[in-house]
């Protein structure tokens, strides 16, 4: 049996990846409501919430979502709101602002003003997320640089290779560039603990540094804009729709996949902290994260 997960995450868009996400734009014709929501957050009773989308109606969602006591955790993927942040100061517990790792470096000024804005804030926690593709690949060497200049800016820095599933062919991250940069993302948060953090879950065994096992469903599950429950953002495996499914049904779904059963995995010592890896990065015809380092 699962237990409810901590985190529910609401995703009201994908508009921030439109360029390098292979995953459908879904044609929504009934949106999800916080109302909808809060029947979810009543049952669940989540720690805190996750609200992400370029468009996402941080005014109404928020005043909503504030008023049932509940942890806020926004992903600020509009540059716009930063001007009205300072409305819902009080509301918001935890602010993720995140960035492709080849943006900014190249547009370094105009993201560091946006920085310095959210410097300003005082949440208790700020995290800048570093989003990797395979573009990111020829200004690795000057990553430890603009994480350093983050954490003296008093921000926690997430690294996360985006998974290959997630992401449109040009942009897939090849196995030798992500352990590249598994190796890289342990030397920086070796140095800069515990400041620097990242999602690499078949890397747990190798790099102690890294985090290792995938959050989905047992501390997170994820509402995409019509409703479809999926295990995160990153990946379009449909556990059931909030609008008809009963959350048993959806976990019973989840277990019924279970990717510790697959073969490789089962005889890994690795497997209590990898559990299989990342479901985005699966390889579906060998049932095991493509990434992983014994196949
Ligand atoms: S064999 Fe499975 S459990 Fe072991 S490291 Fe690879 S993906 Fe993780
Ligand atoms: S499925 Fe992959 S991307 Fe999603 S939370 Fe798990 S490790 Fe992260």
């Amino acid at each position: 049996m699962f237990n409810s997960p901590q985190i529910i995450s609401i995703c009201n868009d994908q508009n921030f990846f439109i360029d390098v996400a292979s995953i459908e734009h879904i044609k929504v014709t009934s949106k999800i409501t916080p109302q909808l929501i809060s029947k979810l957050i009543k049952n669940l009773k989540p720690n805190y919430i996750v609200l992400s989308g370029k468009y996402l109606k941080v005014k109404e969602w928020i005043k909503y979502f504030s008023q049932l006591n509940i942890n806020i955790s926004l992903e600020l993927e509009n540059d716009d709101l930063l001007n009205h942040l300072k409305n819902y100061n009080n509301c918001i517990y935890q602010i993720r602002y995140p960035i492709f790792l080849d943006e900014l470096i190249k547009n370094k000024t105009r993201y560091f003003k946006n920085i310095i804005k959210l410097a300003s804030m005082n949440n208790e926690y700020r995290v800048i997320i570093i989003y990797i593709t395979n573009k990111s690949f020829k200004y690795l060497d000057l990553l430890d640089v603009f994480v350093e200049r983050l954490i003296k800016l008093d921000f926690m820095v997430c690294i996360f290779p985006l998974p290959i599933n997630f992401l449109k062919e040009e942009y897939r991250i090849t196995k030798n560039e992500f352990w590249t940069l598994a190796n890289t993302v342990n030397k920086i948060a070796d140095k800069f603990a515990p400041m620097v953090y990242g999602d690499f879950p078949v890397c747990s065994h190798l790099y102690p540094n890294l985090e290792g096992m995938c959050p989905s469903i047992e501390l997170l599950i994820n509402i995409s804009q019509d409703g479809t429950l999926t295990p995160c953002r990153f990946t379009n495996l449909n556990l059931g729709n909030i609008k008809y499914d009963a959350i048993n049904s959806v976990w019973a779904k989840w277990k019924s996949i279970d990717k510790g059963l697959n073969n490789p995995c089962n005889h890994c010592s690795s497997l209590s902290s990898c559990r299989s890896g990342c479901i985005a990065n699966w390889d579906t015809s060998k049932n095991i994260d493509q990434y992983c380092h014994f196949i």
